[in-house]
């Protein structure tokens, strides 16, 4: 079992006296105090004990509600679970059997291959850099007899790509095409910046779709361990049983709050997101190659032409800097993924950074 490349910077931050900490998987702003107030009740007035399995009636109604009001998607049936990873989990032993293969996208995050390797299943990739479009060739490039399950990521971590309407047909194509699964994790569909989330939800047919979102990153909460899995009866039923022996259930008092924060209005706070990149893109675009990202908090800029990311990471360090080498998530290394989940200060002084490391490595 690898150590995690990203809890691996976690660990930096401590050991670095004043950071700039653009490697941040979370919102930078906490949870309205109208919702952490119903974690707080529902704690001190003794929800606290296990809820069924599934997940409370009315959190899993509102989600499917959530699903149908936004994106026109009636799932079969909702999984409360714990966090997307729980989702994560229980969907790829549902679904994959050993010798099975997982088509994901390469930059991708890096549990997807941790846990496809931990069912037996092996891992295939192809091509999502920013500018390489996501067509039907390019998936069937790496489709064999043995593919089972397709994943995207939408808007994604790390590159804060988002799908378009003719990738995700294209997804839904080749998927009916090879009888594959689609496993879209959405986490990010709150984070949007250049026009409406492209949802699976209503695009992939609904038979083979297991749609995955959650709570951490839109209402700040990624500590309390909550998400969600849509889908057909039968995958739904199957991770249930799963989620039995595994996480029992998601954490109690906080379901109670989860369906406070599905009726609370976050964008004030997802509003400023916005800024924030085209803070850090107009700030670095001199010393950098980068695409902008549709979505998600990150971005994912070229290092400095020739340098590799163990050099770069030197000399990010020797400025304070904190950032994750692309080659985490990635079979190449050519790049780095920056998080723009900061306050303003603090992208100005990374902004600062970068740029100084890009003139020194280049001089
Ligand atoms: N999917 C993606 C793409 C993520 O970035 C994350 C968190 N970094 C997760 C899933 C897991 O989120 P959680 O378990 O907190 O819901």
């Amino acid at each position: 079992m690898p150590e995690s490349g990203i809890r691996r910077i976690f660990e930096l931050v401590a050991s670095v006296k004043d950071p700039i900490n653009l490697s941040i998987g979370q919102a930078h702003f906490d949870v309205p105090d109208a919702i952490a107030e119903v974690a707080c009740d529902a704690i001190r007035s003794g929800f606290n004990r296990y809820t069924v399995t599934q997940g409370l009636p009315e959190l899993n109604d509102a989600v499917m509600r959530r699903m149908d009001d936004l994106y026109g998607y009636e799932a079969d049936a909702s999984l409360i679970t714990s966090g997307v990873s729980g989702g994560l989990l229980l969907g790829f032993m549902a679904l994959l059997d050993p010798g099975d293969e997982v088509l994901i996208p390469d930059p991708y995050f890096t549990m997807y291959a941790v846990l496809a390797g931990m069912c037996g299943a092996t891992l295939k990739t192809f091509d999502h850099y920013p500018g390489t479009p996501l067509t039907e060739a390019l998936l069937e490039a790496s489709i064999t007899d043995r593919t089972r399950v397709l994943l995207v990521n939408t808007p994604s971590n790390p590159t804060g790509r988002t799908l378009t309407v003719e990738e995700m047909t294209a997804v839904n194509n080749v998927a009916r095409r090879h009888d594959l699964f689609v496993v879209s994790d959405e986490i990010y569909d709150a984070f949007v910046y250049d026009g409406p989330h492209v949802s699976a939800g209503g695009r992939i047919d609904s038979e083979r779709l297991l749609l995955l979102g959650g709570f951490s990153k839109t209402y700040g909460v990624p500590g309390w361990r909550l998400g969600w899995a849509l889908g057909p009866d039968d995958l739904i039923d199957a991770m249930r049983r799963f989620q039995q022996f595994t996480f029992v259930c998601a954490p109690a008092p906080f379901q109670k709050a989860a369906l406070a924060a599905l009726g609370t209005d976050m964008s004030k706070e997802i509003g400023e997101y916005r800024g924030k990149r085209d803070r850090i893109l107009d700030g670095i675009a001199d010393h950098y190659e980068c695409s902008s990202p549709g979505g998600s908090f990150y971005m994912w800029p070229q290092l400095p032409h020739g340098v590799s990311s163990d050099v770069y990471m030197d000399a990010a360090l020797k400025r304070r800097l904190l950032v994750v080498p692309g080659k985490t998530f990635s079979a190449r290394d050519t790049h780095l993924r920056l998080s723009f989940a900061a306050d303003d200060s603090v992208l100005d002084r990374g902004i600062e950074a970068l740029c100084g490391i890009a003139d020194e490595l280049a001089g």
